[in-house]
Parts: structure tokens; C-alpha cells; sequence
């Protein structure tokens, strides 16, 4: 069986380890081509958009695919309504495969906003000090505050970079350590991080830092999705494609 894994997650990598040299499962994995220096999957991999939805659907007639596993960023909700259409025109099955949102424990400070620009807002009557660990794509809402201090921390450089008066940027990718976080977070004399709320362990450590200087986290909470059934590990996405196997095969 053919499947095409929709990646650019660690999620992604950890299925493409468990696919690589299956016996009877061929995957392959597609990335956006965001990322300058990818962390490339064991499995064929190609980069780069489809074209839409169209271009999905002939992407997966021309390449004889007959499963689908959306691996993507919580975030990532262009590609993920993409699938979803493509795949129920094209018929073929699809499964999400994505981490678990994180939720507040005792002694967090979160404020929960629905997307860039509100969180942009919510920094408003908060402190100077602002931790940004969401990605480099959306900096740019927070030309709206324009009068605090930022603290810029992504994989890659925003591209243009946002004019912010004062920014700080930081070029590094996870994990990221409770050390480290805390770290951070005393040297930028850190008030308030701003976070997507992503889910994972690679990142995590930034917010029990945070729990522990007692400092608040605007939260900006995932997009909706598209009524596609989900697990959250590898193993559980690798049983779901095996038991496709099992069902063409069984009469
Ligand atoms: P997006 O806004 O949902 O997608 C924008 C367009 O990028 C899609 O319409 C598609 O182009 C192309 N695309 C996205 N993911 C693709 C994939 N895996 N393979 C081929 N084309 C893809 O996506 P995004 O938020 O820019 O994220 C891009 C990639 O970075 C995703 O693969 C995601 O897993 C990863 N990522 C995203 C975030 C985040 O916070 N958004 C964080 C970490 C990693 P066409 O319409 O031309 O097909």
C-alpha cells in the first residue's frame, strides 16, 4: 500500500522511522519547504506545495496513493483543510496525527486567545518584557504593540523581519531544557511569553519555567479542525495504516 505522510513535526519523523523498510507499506513524506535546513525523514521525501487542493488530488492519483496521514503543525491549517478536501474527493482515507495540546496546570497564569492578533492584544496591559516562542510566520501582528521589548525566538529569521522598535532574536530549535528556559527567562528579565499552544515535549520546558517565576503565558489556542479522526503518536498512525492493509486484504 501506498500512503503519503503530510509532515515537517517531529510526529512525522517518529512515523516515517516506524514506516522505514516496512514490508508491505510504502510511504513517502512531503514538507512545505519552509525550514532552511529541514530535519529530513528516513523515507522518499519531497518539498514543496501541491498546488492547492487540486494539485493534491492529482498528486495522489498520479502517485497511486491509497492512504494519507496528516502530520502537520496543529497550526498548519491551510495544508490540513487541503487534505481534508482532497482527500474526500479523491477517496482516500486520511487520519491526523497530532500531538496533544497542552492544558494549564496548578499554578500557571495563562491567558487564552484565539489567535495572533488577539494575543498581540492581551500583551497590552501585561509587562515590558515579551518572550515570543511562536514560529517566525506571525511575528508581524505584534507591529500592533509596538512599544515593548521583545524577545524573538525561531528556527529561522521572520522574513521581512517586523518592525519592532526593540526586538532581540534568537536562532535556535528544540529541545529545549528547564535550565536553559529558566535561564532565558532571568537574562531578558522575561515578564511575559507568548506561545502557540503547540503541545509536545520539545518545547515544554518554556512554560514550567514560566510556572516557576510565576509569569504569565498568552496562549493562543489551535485552530478548529476538520472532522477527521486523530491520534496523537506514531504507533497508534502506524496501527491505523496497517489495519487498512489488513482490510484490503481481508475478502
Ligand atoms: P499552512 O499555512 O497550513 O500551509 C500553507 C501551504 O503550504 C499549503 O497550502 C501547502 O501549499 C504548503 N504546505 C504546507 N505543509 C505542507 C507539506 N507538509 N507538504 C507540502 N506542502 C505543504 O502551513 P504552515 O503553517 O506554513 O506550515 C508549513 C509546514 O511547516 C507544515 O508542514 C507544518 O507541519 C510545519 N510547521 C508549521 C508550524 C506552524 O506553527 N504553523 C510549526 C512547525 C512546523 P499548496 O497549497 O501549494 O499545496
Amino acid at each position: 500500500m501506498k500512503a503519503l505522510i503530510l509532515g515537517g513535526t517531529t510526529e512525522a519523523t517518529a512515523l516515517a522511522r516506524l514506516l522505514s523498510g516496512h514490508p508491505v507499506i510504502e510511504a513517502g513524506v512531503s514538507l512545505a519547504g519552509r525550514t532552511k535546513q529541514p530535519v529530513l525523514p528516513p523515507l522518499p521525501t519531497r518539498i514543496g506545495g501541491f498546488g492547492g487542493v487540486d494539485g493534491l488530488v492529482a498528486h495522489l492519483a498520479d502517485n497511486g496513493i491509497q492512504a494519507v496521514v496528516d502530520a502537520t503543525h496543529p497550526f498548519a491549517d491551510q495544508i490540513s483543510a487541503n487534505a481534508a478536501a482532497a482527500c474526500a474527493r479523491a477517496g482516500v482515507p486520511l487520519l491526523v496525527l497530532t500531538r496533544k495540546p497542552w492544558a494549564p496546570d496548578a499554578g500557571d497564569r495563562w491567558i487564552g486567545v484565539a489567535d495572533m492578533a488577539a494575543a498581540a492584544e492581551a500583551l497590552r496591559p501585561l509587562g515590558d518584557h515579551v518572550f515570543l516562542t511562536i514560529g517566525r510566520q506571525e511575528v508581524a501582528a505584534f507591529e500592533a504593540v509596538p512599544d515593548k521589548s521583545y524577545l524573538i525566538r525561531a528556527v529561522d529569521p521572520p522574513e521581512p523581519m517586523p518592525n519592532l522598535p526593540r526586538h532581540t532574536l534568537i536562532l535556535d530549535r528544540g529541545p529545549f531544557t528547564l535550565e536553559g528556559e529558566l535561564a532565558l527567562l532571568a537574562e531578558h528579565r522575561t515578564d511575559v511569553i507568548v506561545s502557540k499552544n503547540s503541545g509536545g515535549t520539545a518545547t515544554e520546558a518554556k512554560l514550567e519555567a514560566a510556572r516557576r517565576r510565576g509569569i504569565p503565558v498568552v496562549m493562543v489556542e489551535r485552530p478548529a479542525g476538520n472532522g477527521v479522526a486523530e491520534v496523537h503518536d506514531a504507533p497508534a498512525a502506524l496501527r491505523w495504516l496497517e489495519g487498512l492493509v489488513h482490510h484490503a486484504r481481508t475478502p
